[in-house]
């Protein structure tokens, strides 16, 4: 049997005649860039939500990086984010001409430690990003606190948590702004490139709505100097068709999740992911930990299953970031992590035969481990 790591084929085959049915009229309306389709998905997506706006952007770095522009960070600030995330968090702080600064994560959750957060404060310090990682959101209360205390901006990347809660509020809803990925292969994927800002902050809405459009409120009048950010038409369409099947999905996942859980709690040498008190994790990843995760997946691979790393050197290691100075050592939970993590197999159309062959796969593998012992 072969378990692909994501399969977005048979995803596709389900809803084929929706989404073909949803491309007609934009190809008759030729609304391409930006346009009435994106405005559709938008107002569907905010209220999902529940915020009052949300502006649909070109994918999901460019919406870390214009809700930090519209929030007014700029060359000298400091952001505090996590370096166990991707990649895309610290190169929009990095693209405002900011600097990332690094605090570590919490071990059972894999996001934010919010004890960490104040001796990270600076007098440069404008905003936090906490990353909503693998489909479950940081303690967002301890954080937003502090934010106030300091008068800190709030950036939530919720890059893999569509339809997240944290204490029944919506991922994304809690901060100044909430940025979202709709690259192919999120919880809620686009057929290409696409991303959204949300937020309840209306000034920072219409800054973000003019920024994307060039600085134009009116065609060829530039009131500021933006960029061209735009969604898609046909990403709006296919999103607004993809939206309404979202809380299925994830309700998925969460199966397929417990369905692992059952399989694996007595297996010894692997972690599981736990799900904090606070939480609705919607799994964007099943990540469990065990040692000499390389050799791990390679195991996995020789049967057919494909596992992945998210992810496998943190941050503040990259030789893109060497420049801020941080060494080996400097985030040691974050570090553990990206030596032990191997992403299960997930995605909400995996078969029960699929999950029950990987477990009993990691099992047994585990199992000759402990023989070899
Ligand atoms: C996917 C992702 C992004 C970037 O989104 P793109 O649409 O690929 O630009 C940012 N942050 C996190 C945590 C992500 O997973």
């Amino acid at each position: 049997m072969n378990v692909p790591f994501l399969d977005l084929g048979v995803q596709y085959r389900a809803i084929q005649n929706e989404i073909s049915e949803a491309m007609r009229p934009v190809f008759e309306r030729t609304a391409f860039a930006g346009g009435p389709f994106v405005g559709e998905f938008e107002d569907q997506f905010a209220r999902f939500c529940r915020t009052r706006f949300a502006v649909g952007v070109g994918n999901g770095t460019d919406s870390l990086w214009m809700a930090l522009l519209g929030l007014g960070v700029g060359q000298g600030d400091e952001v505090i984010t996590v370096p166990n995330t991707f990649i895309a968090t610290a190169e929009a702080i990095s693209f405002c001409g900011a600097k990332p600064v690094f605090v570590d994560v919490d071990e059972a959750t894999c996001t934010m430690d919010p004890s960490r957060i104040e001796s990270a404060i600076t007098s440069r310090t404008k905003a936090i990003i906490p990353v909503h990682l693998y489909g479950q959101t940081a303690d967002m209360d301890p954080i937003l606190d502090i934010a106030s205390r300091h008068g800190l901006r709030v950036i939530e990347d919720a890059c893999q948590a569509h339809g997240a809660l944290y204490k029944g509020r919506p991922a994304g809803s809690m901060g100044d702004a909430g940025c979202f990925s709709f690259y192919p292969g999120k919880n809620l994927g686009a057929y290409g490139e696409a991303g959204a800002v949300i937020t309840n902050n209306e000034d920072l809405a219409n800054a973000i709505r003019k920024f994307r459009d060039h600085g134009q409120a009116r065609k060829y009048y530039h009131d500021i100097i933006g960029w061209n950010g735009r969604m898609d038409g046909i990403q709006g369409a296919i999103l607004s068709v993809k939206l309404r099947h979202l809380p299925m999905w994830n309700e998925a996942r969460r199966r397929v999740a417990a369905h692992y859980g059952d399989l694996l709690v007595d297996v010894e040498g692997i972690r599981l992911p736990e799900e904090a008190d606070y939480a609705r994790h919607v799994y964007h990843i099943y990540a469990v930990r065990v040692q000499d995760r390389d050799e791990f997946i390679q195991s996995m691979k020789t049967r057919e299953i494909n596992c992945a790393i998210h992810y496998p050197v943190p941050l503040h290691l990259q030789q893109a970031y060497r420049h801020l100075g941080y060494e080996q050592g400097a985030f040691p939970v974050t570090e553990r992590i990206a030596d032990e993590l191997v992403s299960l197999p997930m995605y909400p159309e995996l078969s029960d035969e699929q999950i029950k062959y990987t477990a009993s796969s990691a099992r047994e593998l585990l199992m000759e481990r402990l023989a070899l012992a």
